[in-house]
């Protein structure tokens, strides 16, 4: 099992034109719909903390506050492809986001970094494009 050092979060995400900073954005169903993945759930933990927490219970808090975050802008719609503790395949979470006919899909994951005496540099996160 992999350990979950200092907390990085790392993020796939897609730029969408028309979120953002639209003088006056339009309302309901006709702004972009953002589908937030929260990764891992049920069985599958993710990585672990030293604390002992799981990747995908920081995932989870993480995707939660950042729908509020996102939906208090007013621009976009946000739905999550979990808001639970349950597992779901990389399948079903893209057939989801595809169904909803989402303009964003982001998935998000907490990685992991061994301890060291002293830190240096920075791991590359790794984004991507899906097309959903
Ligand atoms: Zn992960």
């Amino acid at each position: 099992m992999k350990r979950l050092y200092p907390l990085l979060l790392v993020l796939g995400f897609l730029s969408v034109s028309g979120l953002g900073h639209a003088a006056s954005p339009p309302a309901g169903d006709a702004l972009p719909l953002i589908v937030i993945d929260p990764g891992h759930g049920g069985a599958d933990l993710g990585a672990t903390g030293v604390t002992g927490i799981f990747e995908k219970d920081v995932v989870l808090d993480f995707a939660r506050s950042l729908k509020k975050r996102l939906e208090m802008l007013g621009t976009c719609r946000v739905i999550l492809t979990r808001d639970r503790d349950v597992f779901l395949s990389l399948e079903d979470r893209v057939r989801f986001a595809k169904k909803q006919n989402a303009s964003v899909f982001l998935s998000i994951h907490a990685d992991t970094a061994p301890p060291t005496p002293k830190p240096r540099g920075s791991q590359k996160p790794k984004t991507g494009l899906m097309r959903v």
